[in-house]
């Protein structure tokens, strides 16, 4: 049977990749676990998520259904944060002789819980008609992410998974400061790097694999398979470890993004993949965000901005002007797009204006007077209009990301990226 749960963390604390990690422990008193665990990540713009909005399937050979389901449910009703007013538990359990009904069904349902809004409503009518064995706690929220997670684990091979290797803390020590050797994470990395992603950010010089909330997560590490998440995750140096378990994910995959045509098809809690021209100079707010609108050829206009947290990102954001062409890539939220990836497909030419130069004693001239030209104040010699000369952009057409420090869970970063005669220039 497959087992799909969501929804049981808060901001304070657990973890549903935890819950899952513990029963796949506990399950095998009662059967064979059969696949690595999934952890799906849903929808990243839809407000009432809770922390990661992730969700779990776990997949089980065994004869004692009744016995998984009455488990499962038991160990969420004890570990969930009922008291969250966001946390609204779901439970579906799916049986093997249902399987080939629901894989294409589940599939569809993934892929609107990753890139659309749905319902409640839709996941429990969907349960009704196929007759799923499910559970919702209070509103029952958590439904819809048990679902699509099921409908991951029915199509493992989609949508280019990745994996992480999550190793959780022992219980005891929740709530307090994590103990890492953070030089350790840097070994990791080089020496996994770039089979393995976002372990840390070179430029930065941050551990970003490393949660800072209450939840039980020490660390995840994520790569290309489950044979190099677990190598960097033997050379971390930390705290001792409670258990761990390595997830087949779609995290880094880019499944969350929508094509989208033109600016009037952009929708707020979408994420899409948007080409238009740069229309204004990117200006910078306080608090050092940076914003730039982009036009499409039917003129309609939509904000992007790169936020603080991007860092070292907005100093390329900076450099665009108007007229640049470029593909962005993220999601929408109060009609603003914020960036997780540019591709700048064509630079023009950025030109500077100013007061021509006096042949004699080479100082700028001075403007006579609006529409008179100018003269050279010294040498009294004139000219009519201003020079005009070509200065280097400092900037180059290709691929760029976010740095790893700012990276959503479903962004693919750029060392995946397969497309050939494309540069690319990865965060680092
Ligand atoms: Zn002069």
């Amino acid at each position: 049977m497959i087992i799909g749960i969501d929804d049981t963390d808060s901001s304070e604390g657990m973890c549903t990749t935890y819950l899952g990690a513990l029963l796949l422990d506990e399950l095998q008193a009662c059967g064979t676990v059969e696949a690595l665990p999934f952890l799906v990540r849903l929808n990243p713009t839809i407000p009432y998520k809770t922390r990661g909005n992730a969700a779990v399937a776990l997949k089980l050979k065994t004869c004692f259904p009744e016995k998984v389901i009455a488990h499962v449910l038991s160990r969420i009703e004890e570990l969930a944060r009922m008291e969250c007013e966001k946390t609204n538990p779901g439970a579906v359990f799916i049986l093997e002789k249902d399987y080939e009904t629901l894989k294409p069904v589940l599939r569809d349902f993934l892929e609107e819980a990753v890139k659309d809004v749905i319902e409640i409503q839709k996941a429990k009518s969907l349960i009704s008609k196929f007759g799923i064995s499910s559970k919702g706690f209070k509103n029952g929220r958590g439904l819809i992410g048990a679902l699509a997670a099921c409908g991951a684990m029915l199509n493992p091979e989609e949508w280019d998974p990745t994996f992480e290797h999550l190793a959780y803390r022992q219980k005891g020590k929740w709530g307090t400061p994590r103990e890492i050797e953070k030089e350790s994470f840097f070994e990791a990395d080089r020496e996994t790097y770039p089979e393995t992603w976002d372990t840390v950010d070179l430029i930065n010089r941050l551990v970003v694999c490393v949660p800072h909330s209450a939840d039980p997560v020490l660390f995840g590490i994520r790569g290309v398979n489950p044979e190099i998440v677990t190598k960097a995750a033997r050379m971390i140096r930390a705290e001792p470890v409670d258990r761990f378990a390595v997830y087949r994910t779609n995290q880094g995959t880019d499944m969350h993004l929508l094509p989208a045509a033109n600016v009037a098809e952009v929708r707020d809690m979408h994420s899409y993949r948007l080409e238009g021209t740069v229309s204004a100079v990117p200006k910078t707010i306080c608090g050092g965000h940076v914003f730039f609108p982009i036009k499409d050829e039917s003129g309609g206009q939509i904000d992007c901005a790169a936020f603080e947290p991007t860092k070292n990102f907005r100093e390329l954001v900076r450099k665009l002007i108007p007229g640049d062409r470029v593909i962005l890539s993220g999601s929408v939220t109060t009609m603003t797009l914020n960036i997780e990836k540019i591709e700048i497909k064509k630079l023009v030419p950025l030109y500077i204006e100013e007061n021509p130069l006096c042949p004699e004693c080479k100082k700028h001239m001075k403007s006579v007077g609006q529409g008179q030209g100018f003269r050279c104040k010294k040498c009294g010699i004139q000219a009519s209009s201003k020079i005009r000369y070509e200065v280097e952009r400092n900037i180059e057409t290709g691929l760029y990301e976010v740095p790893p420090c700012a990276r959503r869970h479903l962004a693919k970063p750029l060392v995946r990226e397969k497309r050939p005669n494309i540069r690319v220039y990865p965060s680092r």
